[in-house]
């Protein structure tokens, strides 16, 4: 469901096994969503703290830089009070609206206000504010450069809503999902394994507001920005693949009519639908 830390090429490629994914229970995006007219994307980088907590606790795990920081939390969070720990377990950290019901509050308030106040989560709390500042940043720095790379790539005329809104977790506990296709809502926070990679993954997950669901809608939009983005804006070249491990035949597929697609006149949505009718 997530990236994860790895420091090894092998070790990242198995990385992007289990990296990004769609939670949204949203269908039909792009039936009625004929892509119109550019506005270049405005993000909003959100540290929710609900979120923050469950989807640390939910994981259970974290590795590369500043682990033990999401580990001491989850620790104290389980020796705090288990049965808070497991009943916490039980709702989708996808679905944010679950993190507000009343219900919710009524359950994990008091529990929620001593992990708050905590030394584990304040300082789990800065490092992620640190992480979101430093995702900004790297976002806004790009914005122009990848938004026309991106035009070019996939040929879309994109619409945008006035905000995409971005939830950022602790890097050390991954986390890359496209929460809510329709409302542009993402879920996003991991260390890089290369130059740019929040924004290449930013773009990955902005895609899924724009593609289908379906697994050659995914392969496509793997080659478009975990490969020909990243290429791009860190002239380098592909293959190998970045991805998800389970999609790598058919980005064999699509590779090679990918550089035909590109100085083709079709967009990105056209062309996975080619690519599907063609298997
Ligand atoms: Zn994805």
């Amino acid at each position: 469901m997530n990236l994860c830390i790895h420091l090894s090429i092998v070790s990242l490629l198995l990385a992007f096994y289990t990296s990004c994914s769609i939670t949204s229970n949203i269908t039909e995006v792009n039936q009625n969503r004929t892509p119109s007219f550019t506005s270049i994307p405005q993000l909003d980088f959100i540290l929710e703290e609900n979120y923050l907590i469950v989807y640390t606790l939910q994981r259970g795990s974290a590795d590369g830089k500043n682990f033990s920081t999401a580990l001491d939390f989850q620790n104290y969070a389980w020796a705090l009070n288990k049965a808070k720990y497991r009943e916490q377990k039980k709702y989708d950290n996808s679905e944010l609206d679950n993190l507000h019901t009343k219900k919710f509050r009524d359950n994990f308030d008091t529990y929620f206000e001593e992990l708050k106040n905590s030394i584990q989560y304040k300082k789990l709390y800065k490092e992620t504010v640190e992480y979101k500042n430093d995702c900004a940043k790297e976002w806004n720095k790009n914005l122009n450069k990848s938004f026309e790379l991106m035009k070019k790539i996939t040929k879309l005329h994109f619409q945008f809503p006035k905000s995409v809104k971005i939830y950022i977790t602790h890097p050390a506990v991954s986390n890359g999902s496209a929460l809510d296709r329709k409302n542009f809502k993402i879920a996003w926070g991991d260390w890089g394994h290369f130059p740019n990679y929040s924004t290449v993954y930013l773009w990955h997950e902005i895609l899924h507001s724009f593609m289908d669901i379906d697994d050659v809608s995914h392969a496509v939009i793997q080659m478009a920005t975990d490969n020909e983005l990243r290429a791009r804006l860190n002239n380098t070249t592909f293959p190998p693949f970045v991805g998800h491990e389970s999609l790598k035949p058919l980005m064999d597929k699509i590779y090679s009519k990918w550089k035909t697609y590109l100085n083709s006149e079709m967009n990105l949505i056209d062309f996975a639908k080619t690519i599907n009718d063609s298997l």
